[in-house]
């Protein structure tokens, strides 16, 4: 896997020559050029992976020191099977029982290239559960397992309950996750990098590029904010430790996208 984005590459005799994703104007190449690493070496560099439940029903997998990008992993514990909402590199025996302990994976559910991570291993480790990834960024897929699931359209329900949105922005294919029965039946969003909860937990933010700062559009703001308005949902879970939308999402998603706009368009 690549060590700066931490994304899983199929098996081979020797190193890829490069990794598409990081060469990408949305992410970089590491200062000291590109460079490897393996799930076997991530072990035994003493990287551990923790579980946490944030609210019930809901459980955080991160990786303790990080890994690259150094996302968490959500999981929404739901009656018809657990799904995974983005992933991280680490997948060692250990988290692997943890997770049987809790009911396994019944699908995994991807934001964006930048989270693909060791995706394939998951799915591998869970039955070759179903890996979705919307077909419009195929091209970034770097290890095409059994579990693999293009899809496509603006939504999809995958298991009762549990929705793909494609809100677009970040990449065409970019997603969040709808949970209408998480907190507490009042909803919860899963979000990635096409929105992104910043610093202080009450906004959202919406870029091409997070390490680059390249802002979006207006349009593609409006498209993001468009795509989620249908759903309900009180909290919305970012993809690091602690960035949570603790209250009003719904609120929270509509004020983000009119700031952004009224800074982009220099509007009083
Ligand atoms: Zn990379
Ligand atoms: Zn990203």
């Amino acid at each position: 896997m690549c060590r700066t984005c931490g994304v899983q590459f199929a098996q081979s005799h020797a190193p890829p020559p490069r990794c598409p994703i990081c060469e990408d104007e949305r992410q970089y190449v590491g200062w000291n050029g590109q460079q490897w690493t393996t799930l076997d070496d991530l072990v035994a560099e003493g990287r551990r992976n923790t579980i946490e439940e944030l609210e019930p029903g809901l459980l955080q997998i991160a990786t303790r020191p990080p890994v690259a990008i150094g996302q968490r992993a959500l999981i929404a514990q739901t009656p018809a099977g657990n799904v995974m909402w983005d992933c991280v590199s680490l997948v060692d025996e250990e988290s692997i029982q943890a997770l049987r302990a809790r009911g396994g994976l019944s699908a995994i559910a991807i934001s964006h290239p930048h989270f693909y991570a060791s995706m394939a291993t998951w799915s591998a480790a869970f039955d070759d559960c179903p890996i979705y990834v919307h077909a419009a960024d195929t091209e970034w897929v770097q290890y095409v397992s059994p579990g693999l699931r293009l899809w496509q359209a603006e939504t999809q329900e995958i298991l009762p309950g549990v929705t793909l949105i494609n809100t677009g922005g970040h990449f065409p294919g970019s997603a969040a996750l709808h949970w209408a029965d998480g907190a507490g039946g009042r909803g919860l969003l899963l979000v990635g990098d096409s929105l992104t909860v910043v610093m202080d937990r009450r906004y959202l933010s919406f870029m091409y590029s997070y390490p680059n700062l390249i802002p979006l559009p207006a349009d593609a703001v409006r498209r993001i904010a468009a795509s989620v308005r249908p759903f309900a949902f009180e909290r919305i879970y970012g993809a690091w430790d602690g960035r949570t939308v603790a209250s009003a999402g719904k609120d929270a998603v509509e004020r983000s996208a009119e700031r952004y706009i009224r800074f982009l368009e220099r509007l009083p």
